[in-house]
């Protein structure tokens, strides 16, 4: 409870997030949406099986294109509001706000970056619930870490300001029920 509540306090103290007029609003002004975890996972996973289905065409390549472009469109918008002081995001402040939307948190145990763009970075996801029920639902067919592969790939490259930044997935706690989290790899 606690480990939940303290960041949870500090943005809605800090007015990082509001609500105004049954919407919820980051800064005030970039809407945000809250979906059940377990629906989430469906939502992500079935899309993959019908474009295999459909197009025999491999459904964690295209979750991993489709979160990769939503990961921009959502770089974009965040960085778009944020101003001054709040544009120096640090690892505690990702974890934060992950933890505040419920997406789980990333463990960062590689993060060499050059000033060329050169880098090797590893982070560990934990503590998913749209992960952990897509291993519940779909166990090693689940397709949904793709998604998330490919939305942090896209905050990553803008994050680390790394170049050819793609992340591939070492090991998945749906793959390998002994582990519980997901370890993903960049290396340029
Ligand atoms: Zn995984």
């Amino acid at each position: 409870m606690m480990a939940l509540a303290a960041p949870l306090k500090k943005m809605l103290i800090g007015r990082t997030f509001s609500t105004e007029k049954s919407r919820i609003k980051l800064f005030g002004e970039m809407d945000w949406t809250l979906e059940p975890s377990r629906g989430m996972a469906q939502l992500i996973q079935e899309p993959a099986e019908e474009v295999e289905r459909r197009f025999k065409e491999s459904g964690e390549d295209f979750l991993f294109r489709f979160g990769y472009e939503n990961g921009k469109v959502i770089t974009d918008e965040l960085f778009k509001y944020l101003r001054g002081e709040d544009k120096k995001i640090t690892q505690k402040t990702i974890n934060d706000l992950l933890e505040f939307i419920g997406i789980g948190q990333l463990e960062f145990i590689s993060t060499s970056t050059e000033k060329d763009g050169h880098h090797h970075v590893v982070v560990r996801m934990t503590n998913n619930p749209i992960i952990e029920h897509a291993r519940k639902m779909y166990r090693e067919k689940s397709m949904v870490c793709s998604f998330f592969r490919g939305i942090f790939t896209a905050h990553g490259e803008k994050y680390f300001d790394a170049k050819n930044f793609h992340l591939n997935e070492k090991k998945c706690m749906c793959k390998d029920p002994k582990i519980s989290y997901c370890e993903w790899e960049s290396r340029w």
